[in-house]
């Protein structure tokens, strides 16, 4: 059987070899799941609560190591790590009470013997192929509603996230999960392909656009349940009556948290002329502040970067802006090895001529654009084929809503960002991606609305 190698993304080296889905496995492990799913559908929701309520604990007991194992292999830093597995309690606790109201059996119409119902009924075996940037948090957020509604679950970790994805499944098993009601898959793209191949109700990926549009393609024919949480290009606008070092402050984390590798990061930031000047200084001055380095160090804030081939983007894109006449205030190259490494890096008068402007960096990377009015930026902020999230900093609300109205964004932010509540929907529009994760629609997402009609006579 092939091997995967896992190597450290902060230092080159190997930390562990494990044993690659082959297809003949991946077909076999869709068997087994299909075969579990109708008695898991059949356990009280109860008891299948109660088997998150043990993964919960179960993540308490060991976060330090879990925490180690995911900081290894993406080079994400500890206090990161630690930060995810704590969110993901919160997660949990929404999940687990909401699902019964979310999926609670609805009497629309009951007349004259005649009674009308909406049964919440799980989707049946659902894969979810996910990403490594936030393994947990992506994870749970269709593995744990998946669960919880009756579902068996085909679950492929990245390739880069592999160790965590072992985890999951070794913590969800001694929680009483029966094995093929949750089943893990080891590989890259073509265990992802196999996958996609099985008999499967619903398909639930979080990567980038250029993987979900495969995947799109490949199961147009199979009119089954797809969802894809995809890239952003994320902007953010600094109006005039803002605080420009209060503004930058939160912008440069929301820019830069976890080494600028999240779905919603801070990728663009317009500001007002009048306080540009101002806000550039803060902005740079927060990023200096940033400490680079060790990912294991309590002190790290930046980390490396968990897929060498992003240097090429991130390198790709710095040139660009360059040979464009973008002003290169801080970084703008690569950081000595061993490990992928990268400087934060700003850039001030950039335009939308700039791929820095126009596609995912999924880096420390941003750049900042001065704009004459509320319109321009709007106009700006609208300027992508993405639309994840968008943000306004400034004390007027009225002005904030104003502009936020228009976005065309599946979540806004007022004075904040970079920020995922579980009792929000999470959906993104256009490039970004088609359906939604969390909140109660974020659990039905994992049912389907089956309609009873009960004569009673
Ligand atoms: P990716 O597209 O490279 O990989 C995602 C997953 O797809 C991996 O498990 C990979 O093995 C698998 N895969 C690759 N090719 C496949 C194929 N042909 N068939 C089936 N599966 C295949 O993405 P990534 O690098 O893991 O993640 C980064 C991207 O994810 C970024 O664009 C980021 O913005 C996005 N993301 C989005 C969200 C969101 O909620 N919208 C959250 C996290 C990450």
């Amino acid at each position: 059987m092939t091997q995967l190698a896992i190597h450290n993304p902060a230092t080159g080296a190997l930390i562990a070899t494990v044993p690659v889905d082959t297809a003949q496995t991946v077909g076999a492990k869709a068997l087994a799941a299909r075969a579990a799913q109708t008695n898991w559908q059949r356990t009280p929701v109860a008891a299948r609560k109660h088997c998150i309520v043990r993964f919960r604990a179960a993540i308490v007991d060991e976060l330090d190591a879990l925490a180690a194992i995911m900081t290894a292999e993406t080079g994400k830093p500890i206090r990161m790590s630690r930060n995810e597995l704590n969110g993901l309690l919160g997660r949990i606790d929404f999940f687990l009470e909401s699902v019964d109201r979310a999926t609670a059996t609805e009497t629309v119409f009951d007349q004259d013997g005649m009674t009308e119902q909406i049964e919440h009924a799980p989707l049946g075996v659902v894969a979810n192929i996910s990403a490594w940037n936030y393994p947990w948090f992506v994870g749970g957020n269709v593995f744990i509603p998946a669960l919880l509604t009756g579902n068996a679950v085909l679950y492929k970790p990245s390739e880069y996230a592999t160790m965590t994805g072992l985890a999951i499944a070794r913590l969800l098993r001694g929680a009483g999960i029966p094995d093929q009601v949750f089943t893990v898959l080891v590989g890259g793209a073509e265990v992802g392909a196999a996958l996609i191949e099985q008999r499967i109700d619903g398909l639930f990926f979080t990567g980038s656009h250029g993987t979900g549009v495969r995947i799109a393609q490949a199961l147009a024919p199979r009119l089954i349940k797809l969802q894809l949480e995809l890239g952003g290009k994320d902007p953010t606008y600094v109006c005039d009556d803002a605080d420009p070092r209060l503004a930058a402050e939160s912008l440069a984390d929301g820019a830069m948290y976890n080494t600028g590798q999240s779905c919603c990061s801070v990728e663009r930031i317009y500001v007002h002329e009048k306080i540009h000047d101002a806000f550039v200084e803060a902005f740079v001055e927060s990023v200096r502040g940033f400490t680079v380095g060790d990912p294991t160090s309590d002190d790290t804030y930046i980390g490396a970067i968990t897929r060498a081939a992003q240097l090429d983007v991130l390198d790709a894109q710095v040139a660009d802006a360059r040979a464009k006449g973008a002003r290169l205030l801080l970084g703008g190259h690569r950081l000595p090895g061993p490990g992928n490494w990268y400087a934060p890096t700003v850039f001030a008068d950039v335009t939308h001529e700039m791929d820095l402007m126009r596609e995912e960096s999924f880096g420390p990377m941003i750049g900042i654009q001065k704009v004459r009015n509320d319109d321009v930026a709007l106009q700006l902020m609208n300027d992508t084929r993405y639309g994840l999230t968008a943000g306004v900093y400034t004390p007027d609300e009225v002005r904030a809503r104003s502009v936020l109205a228009h976005v065309h964004s599946g979540s806004v932010y007022w004075n904040c960002c970079d920020r995922v509540s579980p009792r929000l929907p999470w959906s993104g529009y256009g490039d970004s991606g088609i359906g939604l994760t969390l909140s109660t629609y974020g659990i039905q997402a994992f049912t389907r609305p089956k309609a009873w009609h009960l004569r009673r006579t």
